[in-house]
Formats: structure tokens, sequence, C-alpha cells
């Protein structure tokens, strides 16, 4: 049984994504708030498009 997730906790569920596989109940839990949070699946586009941006940043690159 999974208990809700509040926004706060979406919000570092899809930030952590990023870096590593979320588990199960963890994607299902961030998929079922986002159904149900305007805020979230806003916020959640964002967070999609700035990371899209910053890996366009990094491919082009600063050699190291
Ligand atoms: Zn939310």
């Amino acid at each position: 049984m999974n208990k809700p997730l509040t926004c706060r906790e979406t919000t570092y569920l899809v930030i952590s994504a990023r870096d590593e596989a979320l588990k199960r109940e963890q994607l299902d839990a961030l998929n079922a708030h986002l159904q149900t949070c305007s805020y979230c699946r806003v916020a959640n586009a964002q967070f999609g498009a700035l990371y899209a941006q910053l890996d366009a940043l990094l491919a082009r690159g600063v050699q190291p």
C-alpha cells in the first residue's frame, strides 16, 4: 500500500530520477501524483526542458 506523495516528495523524485533509476513503487507513486496534480505536471515538464538544455550545453562541451 502506497501512501500518496506530497508535492515536495514528487519534486525530489523527479530530480533524483535524473541520477538513478527509481524503484518500481517510487515510479508508481510519482506517476499517480502527476496524474492528479497539475502543479507537479508543469514542474515535471519544466525540469525535463531544463535538463534537456543542460544536456545540450554539456554535449557541446568544455574540454576537461
Ligand atoms: Zn503535486
